[in-house]
């Protein structure tokens, strides 16, 4: 960003600073409050019902943008590798998850594959370009389109996407299996257990209220 537009963007926060402040709706409550500045740290919570309003977390943005983006990578590995390979009397059959998704549907399990794919790669796909193509255009300055149906997008995505539950279900898979067969945890089961960490960290970091503030000295 050049100093022209820096000092544009702090020219606009002193007068948002100098302007009455905005007010917030609660999203538990929707009980109306007036915005504060808060310490480094600070949480601001509903004065009605103590649900979170925002915070001032100084690097989140950021935090959430790297993280992001290693999921994405992540998310590339551990869809492109084996998730496990099973050797049973001599007989050695791995799969990736894109492959089991298709197994399944050919054995006549069409829902139990559109579950798996839509909650395992479509919603953690979805998840991450959103916020990605959300975040990214921010960080360089500029005001993405469609940033509200993006956002929706994210919040939908990631209350649907179950990394998590399918490394359970793989975990116990592949306990339960190991007395009949050898089984071998592909480089995807490490990849996915990144993903579920990565998702879980952006989310934490993810802060809609530090983004919209974004999007407001921005335009
Ligand atoms: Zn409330």
């Amino acid at each position: 960003m050049d100093g022209k537009r820096c000092a544009w963007i702090r020219n606009r926060g002193l007068i948002r600073a100098m302007s009455p402040p905005r007010l917030l709706a609660c999203h538990e409550c929707d009980l109306l409050q007036r915005e504060t500045l808060l310490p480094i740290g600070g949480t601001a919570r509903c004065r009605r019902c103590g649900g979170f309003l925002y915070r001032n977390a100084p690097g989140a943005f950021d935090r959430a943008l790297v993280y992001a983006l290693a999921a994405a990578v992540v998310f590339v590995i551990a869809n492109a590798f084996p998730v496990v390979g099973l050797d049973a009397q001599g007989n050695r059959t791995s799969t990736t998850l894109f492959g089991t998704v298709r197994v399944l549907h050919d054995q006549g399990m069409t829902s139990v594959a559109a579950l798996v794919f839509v909650t395992t790669i479509l919603m953690p796909a979805l998840e991450i370009v959103a916020l990605l193509y959300m975040l990214l255009p921010l960080k360089l300055g500029r005001v993405p389109r469609t940033l509200p149906a993006m956002f929706r997008i994210v919040q939908t995505a990631h209350t649907w996407g179950m990394v998590e539950v399918f490394m359970l279900g793989t975990l116990v898979s592949v306990a339960k299996l190991g007395h009949i067969a050898h089984v071998d945890p592909g480089i995807s089961l490490w990849a996915f257990a990144a993903l579920m960490v990565l998702l879980a960290a952006t989310a934490a970091a993810f802060d809609p209220h530090e983004l919209w503030r974004r999007v407001e000295a921005l335009q």
